[in-house]
Formats: structure tokens, C-alpha cells, sequence
């Protein structure tokens, strides 16, 4: 994979995919981390006198214009972010105005063009139409950059038809991210722990059964560890329970390498202020919903960390949302800081975590800004976004 600071970029427009796919509250964004995690790769090119022209999408709007979804509040913390270069934004994805926002973007400046999911051949399942918008999109700019990990899984005209069609490379995101990855992978220190959380198994029973024969343990806590329960035979009450993996959970579990919590907060329904208590997890009332895992398990989870030379984390242990519900992941994240070798953080929900929890980001090897992305690469996929740019 070529990176992008190989580029040589002055005087050219350069059309790049960044992941600036931000939280927003009535307009407001609530966390600009993602666009912060951007700077190095726009500075860069810049500085090296590009015409940079970001593309980028915000949540999901299916392939039509929804207002509440404009990139423009994101090109004006670009702005903010970036005193020293011109920011414009777009209305458009390509059309008369996004060829004229890339007519006047000076080598040193940044246009960014408007949500590419607005237009409905982004996420299209038929290559003809993504490779029409890929080619509007081409016919703007001379090379193409990708940074946008969080993307690289999705077989979409920014992310996939439109470096066929450019002279590309890696931004320094899909580097450092690949680069930590394939350590996880090719030679990692031993023991190997993953620690997986979330709401539902079905979500991550394909990471789990691919990593097994590589890692010597997996910890499960967070919603998906009550099919595991159940799966050896005890009652979890009302927590969240997916019947039909039982038997898939019941062979996992044949690994001996699977290990789940003792103890979990049961609380009378999912509210921060629903009753609760620390039951045993063979005991779960059946009138209960586990929504932590609790203190003996934390404990147990954490001595398995800290024999552990390499974590790799996704998914919060419990709704850390609600205060009462937040401990099981805190202490884990704090065990996974303190691993002595290299630990990962993947998923928008556990690098979320670690931010509410207050937990120093500097204190991991790595938090990845793309959950998805590097749990199919730990699956052992082919991610089309990394193989157009290999
Ligand atoms: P990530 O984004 O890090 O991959 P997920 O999206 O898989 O994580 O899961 C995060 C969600 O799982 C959180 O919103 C959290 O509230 C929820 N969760 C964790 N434990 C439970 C539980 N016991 N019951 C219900 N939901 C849970
Ligand atoms: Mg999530």
C-alpha cells in the first residue's frame, strides 16, 4: 500500500475520504473527534500545496438530500480547526456547483464536497451505477487519498470505484490502523486476550469464531454474554437472550478458551434509575435484566489482563450509558490500560466509553477509529477499500 506522503501533490487536486462521520445534537457536534483524527493527513497535503477536495458521509440518509445531514457544521470545524487554509463547503456531491467549489479551492485550501450518501449511487449495489458517480467524482481531481478507515469495509463509490479510476494511496489513519492490526495478527506477544462486549452476539459470532484458534482467551461480558449463560444451561431472567445461537454458543464454549463473568447488576428494567442489584450470574431472578457485569467479574477479567501481552477490546461490558450500569467497563478499560504490551480499542461504542468513563486515551497502544472495519480484518476478510489500494 502506497501512502500518501509518497504523493507528490503540489499543485494538485487531490480528492480524499476522510471519516468525519460525527455525533450530532440539533446541528451541534457533540464530539469532533473523528474530524480532529483527520488534521494530520489535511495538514499535510496542504502544507505541501494541494487543492485538497474532502468527500465524507454523515449518518445514514439513504440516498437523499436530508438537510439535518449536511457536512456544513463539519466544514466549518474544519475551518475553526484549520485557521491557516481556506475552507469552503458544497451543496453538492458532483454537479455545476461541487466543479465549482473545486475550480476555486487555491493549492493550500479545502473544499468539501456535501454528504456522498445523499446521492443514492453511493451505497449502490450495482457496480454500473456506483462506477457513474465514481466517474463524476474522477473527472474532478487528479490523485485520490483514503484516511477514511471507518469505510473501508463498504464497497462504495468513494471508498472503492473511485480509486480504480485515480492514481491512489493510504492516508496515515488506514496505515497506523492496518499497520496495528497485522501485528494483531502475524506475531502477536503472548497470551493473547480479546475482550468482547456489546449488545448481541450476532454481531460479533463471526469475530469470535475466527480469532478463537489464534488468541488463548476470549473474555465475554455485555449483553452478549446471557446467550453464553444460558448456553451452559442457567436462567438470565429478561436480559437480552438470542435463542438461536445457543448451539453455535454452546460450541464456542467447547473451546475451553471462552470465559464468562460470575457475577452481574440485575436490574428490575433497562432505566438509570431501575432497582438493582449484584447477583451471582448462575442466579439471575427471572423478573431481572443483567445490564453490568459485576465486581468479582471485573476482578476476573482483569487477572487475565494482566498476564496478557496483547488486548484487543470491543464492546462495552455493560450500558455504561447509565451511571449505575457504567463499572463493569470502566473497570475493564482501566485493566486494559494497564496491560503491559501492546492493547487495542476497537468500535464507536468502546472508544466512546473510554472518553465518557474519562479514561486517558494516551494510556492504549491504540483505539481504533473504525469498530467494523478492523473486526472484519481480524475476521480474516478482504476489505474492498484496502484492496483497491494495494
Ligand atoms: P462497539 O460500538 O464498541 O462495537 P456495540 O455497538 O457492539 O459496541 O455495543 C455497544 C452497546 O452495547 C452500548 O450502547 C451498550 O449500552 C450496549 N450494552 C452493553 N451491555 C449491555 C447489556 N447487558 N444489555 C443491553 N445492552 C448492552
Ligand atoms: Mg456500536
Amino acid at each position: 500500500m502506497r501512502s500518501a506522503s509518497d504523493l507528490d501533490v503540489k499543485g494538485k487536486r487531490v480528492l480524499v475520504r476522510c471519516d468525519l462521520n460525527v455525533p450530532l445534537d440539533e446541528g451541534r457536534i457533540t464530539d469532533d473527534g473523528r474530524i480532529r483524527a483527520s488534521l494530520p493527513l489535511l495538514q499535510d497535503l496542504t502544507s505541501r500545496g494541494a487543492r485538497v477536495i474532502v468527500m465524507a458521509h454523515l449518518g445514514r440518509p439513504k440516498g437523499r438530500v436530508d438537510p439535518a445531514l449536511s457536512l456544513k457544521p463539519v466544514a466549518d470545524r474544519l475551518q475553526e480547526l484549520l485557521p491557516d487554509c481556506t475552507v469552503r463547503g458544497s451543496h453538492q456531491v458532483v454537479g455545476e456547483h461541487a466543479e465549482h467549489l473545486v475550480d476555486v479551492t487555491q493549492p493550500g485550501d479545502i473544499g468539501l464536497l456535501e454528504n456522498v450518501r445523499f446521492d443514492l449511487r453511493e451505497t449502490s449495489k450495482d457496480d454500473t451505477e456506483r462506477g457513474a458517480l465514481a466517474d463524476e467524482l474522477a473527472a474532478m481531481a487528479d490523485l485520490y487519498v483514503d484516511d477514511a478507515f471507518g469505510a473501508v469495509h463498504r464497497k462504495h463509490a468513494s471508498v472503492y470505484d473511485v480509486a480504480q479510476r485515480l492514481e491512489h494511496a493510504a492516508g496515515p489513519l488506514v496505515m497506523a490502523e492496518v499497520g496495528v492490526l497485522e501485528r494483531l495478527e502475524k506475531d502477536p506477544g503472548r497470551p493473547y486476550v480479546v475482550v468482547l462486549g456489546g449488545s448481541k452476539v450476532s454481531d460479533k459470532i463471526g469475530v469470535i469464531e475466527a480469532l478463537l484458534p489464534q488468541v488463548d482467551q476470549v473474555l465475554v461480558g455485555g449483553g452478549m454474554c446471557f446467550t453464553f449463560l444460558a448456553a451452559q444451561g442457567h436462567d438470565v431472567g429478561s436480559s437480552l437472550l438470542e435463542d438461536q445461537l445457543l448451539e453455535q454458543c454452546r460450541t464456542l464454549l467447547g473451546s475451553g478458551k471462552v470465559v464468562l463473568p460470575v457475577d452481574v447488576v440485575a436490574a428490575t428494567g433497562f432505566a438509570a434509575d431501575a432497582e438493582h442489584d449484584v447477583v451471582a450470574a448462575d442466579a439471575i431472578p427471572a423478573d431481572r435484566m443483567g445490564l453490568d457485569i459485576g465486581p468479582r467479574s471485573v476482578e476476573l477479567f482483569a487477572g487475565h489482563l494482566r498476564e496478557a501481552r496483547t488486548v484487543f477490546w470491543n464492546g462495552p461490558m455493560g450500558v455504561f450509558e447509565m451511571a449505575p450500569f457504567a463499572e463493569g467497563t470502566r473497570g475493564v478499560a482501566e485493566a486494559v490500560a494497564a496491560v503491559r504490551g501492546l492493547s487495542v480499542v476497537g468500535g464507536g461504542d468502546s472508544a466512546a466509553a473510554v472518553r465518557a468513563l474519562g479514561i486517558d486515551e494516551s494510556r492504549f497502544g491504540h483505539i481504533s477509529t473504525g469498530g467494523g472495519a478492523s473486526l472484519e480484518h481480524l475476521e480474516g476478510k478482504q476489505l474492498p477499500g484496502l484492496e483497491v489500494l494495494a
